[in-house]
């Protein structure tokens, strides 16, 4: 039972590292306590995606009309949509089990704890214990839903995503608290199939991470949908004594009862460094989250940490990128540390949302002279023909260099649109080298190359 890298948790921080340690030559175990491919694949971004597939075909039915197709008929069946994800879920995790079999990765099911001496104790999930040695183990264990002391989650009336994502029967009512990416997306899902949905928010603004003209026009299309916001406004208690829970928020203009047949908290994450052993193999740990330095190696020698358990952006596309990073750096490769400003978020509501690098806020507060573009999609030839003309896109230059600071999207398909300024950003493109990079017509994406234009004075269609 002796490997040259251990990997505790099989997310996509975990299984990735695992394949590219075994590509690497390295001997490797990965240790899952529940379902390969972690949170990611069986609870998190594929699920949702799922589910807002659903949501969105449905919406395309009630919109067929518009593309002058007679539909008759057509209502959302809760549980089949259910039923799909699940199946999407379940796929996916099979998948990893493939990849790990490809890769002659060994995969133990139980729950692992830190011993001294590069020791690794596991309680498999046959009830059984047996112990495993590692030269470098890489912990990546994930995050759970984050609960607040007035919304303790029982599971039924006030629930966290994991339930939100196989409710028996669809909510007629729901309140969602917290409007990042998870409350958004199950707040746009559950009111496009029909519940009345009500988004509470304690700051000012919904998605409050991204740029301000992006929350402003998510919002305005969102209430459009029909779903109620309420911003500047904390959840103080909910009564869940009748078969409708009272949710009692205190909001600028004093108390407001609102009335839902489930909440969903949806208010951030807690990582999982509980039980692991770290106290006792003496890893240090701040604010609930294991402390590593830039390429994830904890104060213990041989002791790593990566993904959600770690700062940074709690995203699947950041864990995959640590633990190669982690892994490449143990093999002595060269390897630089990840710009965590160059990491794209992305939410996949309707409209989606999309950004990378400064918002126009933070790069006048790191001192930059800034150039901003901005080019909706009501002007862009192919979001007409496809019916999508809400949203825009908006681009930030230094005014000085040129420098691609950041770019902000919302619209159809903008998910897809972001990675193209994700890499300009990373071969330090300037706003000229994007106008003068000829986009295909008619697409989505020439709105970049617009709104790069714009910032200069020079847009062609607007
Ligand atoms: C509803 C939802 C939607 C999301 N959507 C997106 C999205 O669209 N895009 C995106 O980038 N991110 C999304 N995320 C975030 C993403 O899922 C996480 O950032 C990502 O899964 C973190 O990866 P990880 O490898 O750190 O941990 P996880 O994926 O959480 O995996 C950790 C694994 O470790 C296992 N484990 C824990 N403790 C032990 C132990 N002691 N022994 C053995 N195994 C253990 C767990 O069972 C789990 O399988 C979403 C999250 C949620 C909740």
């Amino acid at each position: 039972m002796n490997y040259d890298i251990i990997v505790i948790g099989s997310g996509p921080g975990g299984y990735v590292a695992a394949i590219r340690a075994a590509q690497l030559g390295f001997k490797t175990a990965v240790i899952e306590r529940e379902s390969l491919g972690g949170i990611c694949l069986n609870w998190g971004c594929i699920p949702t995606k799922a589910l807002l597939k659903s949501a969105q075909v449905f919406e395309y039915l009630q919109h067929a009309a518009d593309y002058g197709i007679t539909v008759q008929g057509g209502e959302p069946d809760f549980n089949a949509i259910v039923k799909r994800s699940r199946s999407v879920a379940e796929g996916m995790s099979k998948g990893v089990q493939f990849l790990m079999k490809k890769n002659k990765i060994d995969v133990v099911m139980g729950t692992a704890s830190l011993k001294k001496g590069g020791k690794i104790a596991v309680k498999l999930n046959d009830g059984t214990t047996k112990e495993y040695t590692a030269k470098h183990t890489i912990v990546a264990t994930g995050a759970r839903s984050r609960e607040l002391p007035n919304l303790k989650q029982d599971g039924k009336k006030i629930i966290g995503y994991r339930q939100a994502m196989v409710l028996e029967k669809q909510p007629a009512s729901l309140v969602v608290v917290g409007s990042g990416a998870i409350g958004v997306e199950f707040a746009y899902f559950y009111n496009s199939i029909g519940t009345k949905v009500t988004i509470v928010e304690f700051m000012d603004r919904i998605v409050p991470v991204e740029d301000e003209e992006i929350s402003k026009q998510l919002e305005k299309s969102l209430k459009k949908a029909g779903i109620q916001i309420l911003t500047k406004a904390e959840v103080t208690s909910v009564d869940t004594s009748g078969k409708i829970s009272k949710v009692s928020v205190k909001t600028a203009t004093g108390i407001e009862i609102l009335e839902a047949e489930i909440v969903l908290s949806a208010v951030g994450i807690t990582p999982n460094i509980e039980n692991l052993g770290l106290e006792d193999v003496g890893v240090k740990t701040d604010k609930g989250r294991v402390l590593v330095d830039d390429f994830y190696k904890t104060n213990v020698e041989g002791i790593y940490a990566i993904g959600d358990i770690v700062k940074g952006q709690a995203l699947a596309h950041v864990a995959s990128a640590e633990g190669i990073t982690c892994v490449e750096k143990i093999k002595g490769l060269h390897v630089d540390p990840i710009n965590y400003n160059n990491v794209p978020g992305c939410t996949y509501c309707s409209p989606e949302i999309s950004s990378v690098g400064y918002t126009e806020k933070a790069a006048k507060d790191a001192g930059y002279e800034i150039k901003v573009g901005k080019f909706p999609f009501s002007a862009s030839g192919k979001a007409s023909a496809a019916g999508n003309k809400e949203g825009f896109v908006k681009v930030i230059f230094d005014a000085k260099y040129g420098e691609f600071l950041g770019a902000h999207m919302i619209g159809a398909n903008v998910t897809e649109l972001i990675a193209e300024v994700v890499v300009a950003r990373k071969l330090e493109t300037t706003g000229h080298e994007i106008i003068k990079s000829i986009h295909p017509h008619p697409t989505m994406s020439e709105a970049i190359m617009e709104a790069a234009a714009d910032a200069y004075g020079e847009v062609i269609h607007l």
